[in-house]
């Protein structure tokens, strides 16, 4: 099969592939961890991540579940030690718990984690933490149930509220709730979230909107929020101590003292910090993502499927591909060029 992606050639490359410490790309950057998109279908439709009419991928260019697993133990013999598994809905695809029990057993796999809607966690939560998942994400944009629908445009909050505290009850290392804060939608919610956060002991990430796609909704440049403002709001009313977690990439994390939860802030387009990006992205398609805001990438269905059950070919192709990461992305700079790609096709 021929490859339709953007490749981009690399340039001025410097030793770039594998070392003993894993895979490098051009500059200087280790590449630990992946994102793995398990579909591009979902059950929701929110405002800031897809349109209300969608046209989904035909199964024959999704990629099955066992080519996603020989994408995963690619890259954990390349020295990736950390998957997230997102989509689209991840758990949406169908028998998606097969997957999820094998990647569980992955030699080399130190965290397996999940970003996910909640919807059906009442359902999977139990399974998802026997198989092996150490902590979850889960979205959550406003307590208001009207609110709640208008921004999902099809999703229901007691579903939601209901697989948070079905999350609650298993042990996992941390959850996480996601909220995007849009002007005009939910900015009046920064404390409510935040509290609804703190009586739970469970923390929760402000993320900045990323504008992948055109949002048929919204005109995105006036609807983001910037996360110092998100700040400030958290501050007026609670002391925000810089927390010792590091975690490579846009996350910065703050502790309210006496509290467990954490509150993070994903800053991705008021913050640049894609000097420390430790990360890439699979699409469902198979489609090696080397950074979110560009179109740079390598087509791995093609060698899943041309040299099938070829996993030094498959290697091979992954090394080579770090050289394609780029230095940084440019959300909203002049002459930015915004990908097409929506982010349910991205894999958040
Ligand atoms: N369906 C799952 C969910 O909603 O958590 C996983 C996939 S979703 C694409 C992953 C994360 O990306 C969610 O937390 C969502 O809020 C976020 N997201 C989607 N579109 C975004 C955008 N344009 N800018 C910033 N975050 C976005
Ligand atoms: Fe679905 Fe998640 Fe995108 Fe919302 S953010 S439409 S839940 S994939």
């Amino acid at each position: 099969m021929s490859s339709n992606f953007n490749t981009a050639t690399s340039a001025g490359a410097a030793s770039t592939g594998t070392t003993s410490t894993g895979l490098i790309d051009k500059f200087g950057r280790r590449v630990d961890y992946i994102r793995l998109s398990v579909t591009d279908r979902c059950d929701f439709r929110c405002v800031y991540c897809m349109t209300e009419e969608m046209t989904f991928l035909p199964r024959d260019q999704v990629l099955s579940l066992e080519e996603i697993y020989q994408v995963a133990q690619a890259f954990t013999e390349l020295g990736v030690n950390k998957i997230r598994l997102t989509g689209g809905e991840p758990l949406v695809r169908s028998n998606v718990m097969s997957l999820i029990n094998r990647l569980g057993k992955l030699d080399g796999l130190k965290e397996l984690l999940l970003t996910t809607n909640g919807a059906q966690l009442e359902k999977y939560a139990e399974p998802l933490r026997a198989a092996g998942v150490n902590r979850i994400n889960i979205s959550l944009d406003s307590l208001d149930a009207e609110r709640f629908r208008r921004i999902s445009r099809v999703g229901k909050l007691e579903n939601v509220l209901a697989g948070i505290e079905a999350a609650r009850q298993q042990n996992f290392e941390r959850i996480r709730l996601n909220a995007v804060i849009m002007k005009g939608y939910n900015d009046d919610e920064v404390l409510p979230l935040t509290e609804f956060a703190l009586e739970r002991d469970v923390d929760i990430a402000f993320i900045e909107e990323m504008p992948l796609g055109s949002a048929s909704d919204h005109d995105r440049e006036s609807t983001v929020c910037n996360n110092d403002w998100v700040r400030e709001v958290i501050s007026s009313r609670y002391e925000l101590l810089p927390s010792t977690t590091t975690t490579a990439g846009p996350s910065r994390y703050f502790k309210i003292p006496g509290r467990e939860s954490r509150i993070g802030f994903i800053s991705p387009v008021s913050h640049n910090f894609c000097s420390d990006c430790n990360r890439v992205r699979v699409t469902v398609e198979g489609r090696l993502l080397l950074c979110l805001g560009n179109e740079h990438s390598m087509d791995l269905r093609a060698i899943l499927r041309e040299q099938k059950g070829d996993m030094e070919a498959l290697k091979q192709a992954i090394v080579k591909a770090m050289d394609l990461k780029p230095e940084r992305h440019h959300f909203y700079e002049k002459d930015y060029i915004q990908p097409i790609r929506l982010m349910n096709m991205t894999g958040g």
